[in-house]
């Protein structure tokens, strides 16, 4: 077997593999490669620089990119006629797969008449009072057991790959006891043995404050901190701790308690910061180093620019305003101004239950007045970044995995232009066509 030594730019890993492709994609339109030289994420104008090949090729073999180029060069390169599978991609636009950086997905109990309710003018409090919100879902799925916990987890991220994501961020966070937020951590790790998608698992313990800690928030924090983080340390459950730091839930103090602690034990900090009313959380984001924060509503600007200093991405979560009704997202432009780095999430949970990162593309254009370029950067090597997976995912490049997406339209800006339907025709993971929508064929 002949040996080709690929150096990826910037993950510097040489890459053994024989010169024959066992898949290619040519023809593309437009390959929208995301090519970054630094694998650090694309900030202020360099969102909009998609390193695109017009008539591109993409070659695999394995789970690994070996060649990206022109389709003039892949075929002057190959043997064409002796690779089995050829996509032609024939105004077509390909671009690497989604990355959802921020999910809820582990949960039992569906809320689908909280909608009704939000329309006739109840509050999220008349909500609660009513048995529903969050801690409806705690008490479901604290009752379920594991096995339902990982079908329905199973269901989510089918509809997700289908849309075009292929590596996914998800947390516990609805079960808030030791026990139960491990059952929630194990029927991850069940999912990302299962699944072709690769899930990365956060622990967050700390998402509201159990019924039974009612007006004793600091009891539970000490569980948290005492009971939960060095069990699911102990067993390798989790990659990430993330704290829900807002009015009424946890504090500022609480919450650098829990991120701490977290830290010590080997785990990464995330916070949920600012969504509705501004607790400073920007400016703890930066203090505690957090790779990633989600929501950002009302973060102010002295926060905002400790952020950009300090590096910690922005994972903007636009289909919660969306869910909820509200005017207000996060102010993304701004971000960008202030050289903020910007990643794209559902947070698809319960309360906002979408799976399709294209929604979120449209959502993040039409309210966030994000470029269709600048959202798809946000989806994919911006994403890989919220997650510490730029070396792996998120572009195309020699000796990255092979993750991507052929969609059924010529170029990247009818992404958010044909809305609200599924564009992605087939879906390629670890070098496996794993959906194929192509029906034309
Ligand atoms: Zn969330």
């Amino acid at each position: 077997m002949i040996k080709l030594f690929v150096t990826s730019t910037y993950s510097k890993k040489e890459v053994f593999t024989s010169v024959d492709p066992d898949l290619v994609v040519y023809n593309c339109n437009e390959l929208v490669t995301m090519n970054s030289k630094y694998g650090a994420p694309r900030l202020y104008g360099d969102m909009s620089k998609l390193a695109i090949i017009n008539d591109g090729a993409v070659a695999i073999k394995d789970d690994r990119i070996i060649f990206i180029g022109t389709t003039d060069e892949l075929i002057s390169k190959f043997e064409f006629g002796k690779i089995s599978i050829k996509i032609d991609a024939t105004n077509k636009l390909v671009t690497p797969g989604f990355i959802d950086p921020h999910t809820h997905i582990i949960f039992d109990g569906t809320r689908e008449n909280e909608l009704s309710m939000k329309l006739e003018g109840k509050t999220y409090i008349d909500i609660l009072k009513a048995g529903g919100g969050i801690l409806k879902t705690v008490h479901k799925t604290r009752q379920a057991p594991l096995e339902k916990l990982v079908e329905n987890g199973k269901k989510i991220l089918d509809r997700m790959m289908l849309y075009g994501t292929t590596t996914v961020e998800t947390k516990s966070g609805y079960g808030l006891t030791t026990e139960s937020e491990i059952k929630q951590l194990r029927a991850i790790k069940i999912l990302n043995k299962q699944h072709p998608l690769d899930i990365i698992p956060t622990f967050l313990g700390a998402h509201t404050i159990p019924p039974e800690y009612k007006d004793k928030s600091d009891d539970y924090v000490r569980l948290i901190i005492s009971e939960m983080i060095p069990k699911i340390a102990k067993e390798n459950l989790a990659e990430y701790c993330d704290v829900f730091c807002e009015e009424g839930i946890f504090t500022r103090k609480q919450t650098k308690k829990v991120l701490k602690t977290a830290i010590r034990y080997g785990l990464k900090p995330q916070i949920h910061i600012d969504e509705i009313v501004d607790t400073n959380g920007a400016l703890l984001a930066s203090e505690i180093k957090a790779i990633q924060t989600g929501h950002l509503l009302k973060s102010n600007d002295e926060g905002l620019k400790a952020m950009a200093e300090t590096g910690v991405i922005a994972t903007l979560l636009p289909g919660t305003p969306f869910c909820l009704m509200l005017d207000d997202y996060a102010p993304a432009r701004k971000m960008i101004e202030l050289g903020i780095p910007i990643a794209l999430a559902t947070d698809l949970n319960p309360n906002c239950w979408t799976e399709s990162m294209q929604m979120i593309i449209a959502l993040a254009c039409y309210h966030m007045k994000l470029s269709p370029a600048e959202a798809l950067t946000a989806a994919t090597i911006n994403s890989a970044c919220a997650v510490q997976r730029q070396d792996e995912i998120g572009s195309l490049e020699i000796g990255k995995k092979a993750d991507l997406i052929v969609f059924d339209v010529p170029n990247h800006q009818f992404l958010p232009y044909h809305f609200g339907v599924n564009l992605a025709l087939k879906v390629i993971k670890n070098g496996k066509i794993v959906v194929d929508n192509d029906f034309s064929t």
